[in-house]
């Protein structure tokens, strides 16, 4: 099988409520989408989302990424897969999220061919994970009803969105400490928002009002990594990783200087599945956790995000709510939602039978 042409469509999904982090607000998601068409009768499927402040990549550089991705994958075998992942990876320096909507829709064409589900041809270890919810960076009125109505609905892990003034991040966290019941799981994310010491004031600050929080998320700069080490060192909660951890290298690099506890994998900032099964193994090997997650993404490339997440043992913290903000679908097929269980698909490949794109 090999392939003949890579297309891609564009489709903007309004949101049904803002998203906000320290970083952005936004009130859509720009979806490139991607079908990686053959000699045979199976086309790949898959997406990607641009976050400009994260990953540098917008609609229009996503679109030429994945133009002269195409150029170098043109008549090349599906089967090939090492050789394939291999120039995928090589043909292009960065353009991460253009290479994880092209390496989700190989590893979609391949595990179709072997009439297998993606997540059971990557070991399948689970058909449902549970996912987070986020609850945007907002007044403390608006969090905290926030925070209770998502529990109410049966989610019980919250990813609270922080980053701001330390001490109205206290407050935030406090009066949904409130608003929810004790079981209720809290994991922070401060999108870089916080200088180290700031992080190990609120962590401290958190400690003594006895709020217990399940882990820390991106405290500082993505690119400061002795900052990482400084507030994993002095607080005792978790501290993970996401925008200071894009390839296996910078994994490997966190890993070497004990810099945190735990990596989140996503996607659109490792450029797709063959390079998270490396960061996930980087985990595993150094004895931290790790985390899958996703920006704000369709279901495309979230479905392709939790056949990884169910695939792999050491991946045991699920952030796949994005799909749950948006107002349409552009997939027919792929993961589902049963409360905050995401349900893997069992159709070949990532389960997705066509994607609708108007
Ligand atoms: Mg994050």
């Amino acid at each position: 099988m090999k392939i003949t042409d890579i297309t891609t469509t564009l489709l903007t999904i309004p949101l049904t409520t803002t998203f906000k982090t320290a970083l952005r607000s936004v009130d859509s998601v720009e979806n490139v989408l991607v079908k990686v068409h053959t000699d045979s009768n199976l086309i790949g499927f898959g997406s990607a989302a641009p976050t400009a402040v994260i990953t540098g990549e917008t609609v229009a550089s996503i679109v030429g990424g994945i133009k002269h991705i195409r150029d170098n994958l043109i008549d090349m075998e599906v089967n090939d897969v090492e050789l394939l992942f291999t120039r995928l990876n090589r043909c292009i320096v960065g353009n991460m999220s253009a290479k994880a909507a092209v390496d989700m829709a190989v590893y979609d064409l391949f595990s179709k061919s072997l009439d297998l589900p993606l997540y059971r041809l990557l070991g399948g270890l689970y058909s449902t994970v549970e996912t987070d919810i986020t609850i945007s960076l907002d007044s403390l009125e608006k969090m905290a009803r926030e925070s209770k109505e998502k529990t109410a609905r049966g989610f019980s892990i919250l990813k609270v969105k922080v980053g701001g003034d330390p001490d109205l991040d206290i407050r935030r966290l406090e009066v949904i400490h409130q608003a929810v019941e004790e079981n209720v799981r809290i994991r922070i994310d401060a999108n870089q928002g916080w200088t180290a010491k700031e992080a190990v004031y609120v962590s401290r600050e958190l400690e003594s009002k006895n709020i217990p929080i399940e882990l820390m998320e991106q405290p500082v700069p993505a690119r400061d990594y002795e900052g990482l080490r400084f507030v994993r060192e002095n607080v005792s909660m978790p501290v993970y990783a996401d925008e200071s951890v894009f390839s296996p290298e910078d994994a490997l690099e966190l890993v070497r200087m004990n810099a945190v506890d735990g990596l989140n994998i996503k996607l659109m900032k490792c450029g797709g599945i063959y390079n998270g099964l490396k960061i996930a193994a980087i985990a595993e090997s150094a004895g931290i956790g790790c985390m899958i997650g996703s920006m704000m993404e369709c279901h495309v490339s979230v479905t392709a995000a939790a056949h990884l997440a169910a695939s792999r043992s050491i991946i045991s913290k699920y952030d796949l709510d994005a799909p749950l903000f948006c107002s349409k679908n552009p997939a027919l097929g792929g993961i589902t939602y049963n409360g905050s269980d995401v349900c893997l698909p069992e159709g070949g490949g990532l389960g997705i039978e066509a994607l609708i794109e108007a």
